[in-house]
């Protein structure tokens, strides 16, 4: 199973739980970005890697993330 993770960027607090949760570790704050509330945002840096566990978006206390699943 492959997933396909998507993030409403401009609402994330970055409080860094889907971050801590993801078992492939493919997520990390952007320290490059601030997003429309003032925070670094998640994201996946490497997507590929995605197993749609839903971990991430089960995790997520602000409905931020969507995860689609993928058959290969
Ligand atoms: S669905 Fe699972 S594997 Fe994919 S980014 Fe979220 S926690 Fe990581
Ligand atoms: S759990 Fe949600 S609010 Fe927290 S860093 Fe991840 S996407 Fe942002």
């Amino acid at each position: 199973m492959r997933g396909i993770v998507t993030f409403d960027e401009n609402r994330c607090k970055g409080c860094g739980l889907c971050v801590n949760v993801c078992p492939v570790h493919i997520l990390e704050l952007d320290q490059t970005k601030v997003n429309a509330i003032g925070y670094h945002p998640s994201h996946a840096f490497a997507p590929e890697k995605c197993i749609a566990c839903a971990s991430c978006a089960l995790m997520c206390p602000d409905v931020v993330i969507t995860v689609e699943r993928v058959d290969k």
